[in-house]
């Protein structure tokens, strides 16, 4: 049977961008369908709208340090608009740029909705298409808890259009994004609070680095309450926020901003018509293939809820390519040794295990950690500290995981991760020669644990 396409990819975000263009690039007949934004949640919604606000928030901490090296300043003045529209600017060159590498790559960019119809057929702006092989890469969508007055609250998707910085924000939730725009508004001016249901946010991440994130948020002025969760949102006549919490308290907001997780984004898009099953979380399941319980479907990136980062759906999308089109560069994706990032003022960066994973996982650790005042820091009234961490394997002395919450701790783990993919011993980091005078060469230089 001939089909109008090999390869039919539902979204054009990271991962299917990707699969489109080097399933093309192999020679390929491919199409993608993108119902929104081309880039996807990343480029439109994500990590490069969210760094650029970040950027904005950190100019407050450069103003207030560079007095202590002999600048005089004028009274800053911060202007949302002017932050947000130059952000949309840049999105949208990224957006030509995203659209000229599928032309240019041979693929059939269509744009609306796709719908599957059958095993092999994808619906679009009232056309059929056939396709040998179709790949879901729709991603995720903020997920809104059902309280009531929820729809008095924003989550990402409007928090980077919003059309003025509101003076006093509540962020709910505990994972990186409601840190990272915790971070964001504090560091813009507003009056930040962070609730969170737990005892402590930023689950999975190691016990330290949450603690000491904790406490700099605290130094920053950010207003964190945990085991705190809403249950009722009102809007006053002054178009305020009340927030009425589930232990009784009110909290008074010009924002409510909840980050409290995403679900895959299925939304229309025929998987009925298909046996595509969803696993107990409700993403779609897939093998270590990224085929699902029908041969001809494939999917990958947020939709499959595995490791939801971008570079985790580029790589997935790579693999899914090579395995049809090019099978001889086929490679397994590695999911150990994700280095991520949170871009938080001040950042985190981690890869590995942390200390509570690696006992979990029977391993008899050394604990090594050092926090410092930064030297950039040395000349400003800033308190804040910088934290390394590594944890490592008694038994062997291959470092297991390293952690830091520090300046430019997203650029620092990068590198690491490369040593700690190649199975790097402590006594290799001992060896390792330090950039002086650095934040980095601490990870080379810690000599005695804290504990084992
Ligand atoms: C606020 C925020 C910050 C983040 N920060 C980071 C970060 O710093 N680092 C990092 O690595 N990751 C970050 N992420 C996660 C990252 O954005 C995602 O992991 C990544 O975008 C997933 O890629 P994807 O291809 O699976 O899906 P997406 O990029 O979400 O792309 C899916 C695309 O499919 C389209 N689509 C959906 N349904 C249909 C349909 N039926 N028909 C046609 N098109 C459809 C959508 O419009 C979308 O463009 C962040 C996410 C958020 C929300």
């Amino acid at each position: 049977m001939t089909y109008d396409f090999d390869l039919f990819v539902i979204g054009a975000g990271s991962g299917g961008m990707r699969a489109a263009r080097f399933a093309a690039g192999y020679g390929a007949r491919v199409a993608v369908a993108e119902s929104r934004y081309l880039g996807g949640t990343c480029v439109n919604v994500g990590c490069v709208p969210k760094k650029l606000l970040v950027y904005g928030a950190h100019f407050a901490d450069d103003f207030e340090q560079a007095q202590g090296f002999g600048w005089a300043l004028g009274e800053a003045r911060f202007d949302w608009s002017t932050l947000i529209s130059n952000k949309n600017r840049e999105i949208e060159r990224l957006n030509g740029i995203y659209r000229n590498l599928l032309v240019n790559s041979g693929v059939t960019l269509l744009e609306g909705h796709a719908r599957i119809v059958d095993d092999h057929t994808v619906e679009l702006g009232g056309k059929r298409y056939s396709a040998k092989h179709i790949l879901i890469a729709t991603g995720g969508w903020p997920q809104m808890p059902e309280v009531p007055g929820h729809e008095h609250a924003i989550g990402s998707n409007e928090a980077f259009f919003l059309e003025q910085l509101p003076k006093r924000v509540l962020v709910v939730g505990g994972g990186y994004i409601a840190v990272e725009f915790a971070s964001i508004f504090n560091g813009l001016g507003a009056k930040t609070s962070l609730l969170y249901r737990g005892d402590l946010f930023l689950r999975g991440f190691d016990k330290a680095v949450r603690l000491h994130l904790q406490e700099e948020l605290n130094k920053r002025g950010v207003d964190l309450q945990f085991n705190s969760d809403i249950a009722r949102i009102d809007r006053q006549a002054d178009g305020s926020l009340l927030a009425t919490l589930k232990d009784g308290r009110v909290l008074e907001a010009d924002c409510i901003f909840y980050a409290t997780g995403r679900r895959p984004m299925l939304d229309n898009l025929g998987l009925e018509n298909t046996p595509v099953q969803l696993d107990k979380r409700g993403f779609i399941e897939v093998d270590e293939q990224y085929q699902t319980s029908t041969p001809s479907i494939l999917a990958i990136g947020d939709v499959i809820g595995r490791v939801q980062l971008t570079p985790v759906a580029l790589a997935e999308g790579m693999a899914v390519a090579r395995r049809l089109f090019k099978p001889e560069e086929y490679r397994k994706v590695d999911y150990r040794m994700i280095p991520t990032a949170v871009f938080s003022l001040p950042n985190i960066g981690t890869v590995g295990l942390s200390e509570e994973q690696a006992k979990e996982e029977g391993y008899s650790v050394q604990v090594f950690e050092s926090r410092f005042r930064p030297m950039k820091l040395t000349m400003t009234e800033s308190q804040e500290r910088t934290l390394m961490k590594l944890v490592v394997d008694a038994a062997t002395d291959r470092v297991l995981g390293c952690h830091m919450v520090g300046p430019d701790a997203g650029e620092i783990v990068q590198g690491l991760a490369v040593a700690l993919k190649a199975g790097a011993t402590k006594q290799l980091f001992d060896e390792t020669i330090g950039v002086h005078p650095t934040a980095a060469e601490e990870f080379v230089t810690m000599r005695t644990p804290v504990s084992s």
